[in-house]
């Protein structure tokens, strides 16, 4: 790991990529440990894709700053990506968990508030640690704004930079489309 400059922390991975990994990694998580469809329902798996997106919501908000005169450099993966994003969402999971808060809505779908946190919690920490094997975050911002990350894309060529976040987009699609045709049944799906 090493410092990075500001220009550097541009890189991004595709939003795509960071939906289908939170997914993919809640997907196997059902299959492989929880086994059972009625405890995670996969209604789940669209929270993860939502929770996979959190952090770059900063992106989302840069679209109205960009009106008060911010740079992009100073919204984008700052605040919304940092370790206290993930920590935030979690205690909120806890708290209601802890409370036994609940919303007969998401009830009816066998769906749990405080789970939901959970699964924010854990796609934000998979969005960070991706942004972090791509380029670098900010994990103790606004405290400390030291990035840190692997920064693997710059070990490449410039023109590879750009295809290689497309290709592993393709490849997670392609992964994505394969199970579900597989290993789930689409009609079934949800
Ligand atoms: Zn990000």
């Amino acid at each position: 790991m090493k410092k990075k400059t500001k220009q550097k922390q541009k890189k991004m991975a595709y939003a795509v990529t960071h939906m289908l990994f939170a997914i993919i990694a809640v997907e196997l998580f059902r299959k492989f440990v929880i086994k059972n469809n009625k405890i995670f329902p996969r209604y789940y798996i669209l929270v993860a894709a939502i929770a996979g997106l959190i952090p770059d919501l900063d992106i989302a908000a840069y679209y109205i700053l960009y009106f008060f005169g911010f740079t992009l450099e100073q919204i984008h993966r700052t605040f919304m990506h940092s370790a206290f994003i993930p920590l935030g969402l979690f205690l909120i999971g806890l708290f209601i968990y802890k409370t036994g808060i609940k919303s007969t809505k998401l009830r009816k779908r066998h769906l749990k508030l405080s789970t939901i946190f959970f699964i924010f919690a854990i796609g934000t920490i998979i969005h960070l640690i991706l942004d972090m094997i791509y380029g670098s975050i900010p994990p103790l911002y606004p405290f400390i704004q030291t990035t840190i990350g692997l920064n693997l894309l710059y070990i490449f060529p410039k023109t590879l930079q750009e295809l290689i976040p497309a290709t592993i987009d393709g490849l997670l699609f392609l992964f994505w489309i394969m199970w579900m045709e597989f290993k789930l049944k689409i009609d079934n799906y949800f």
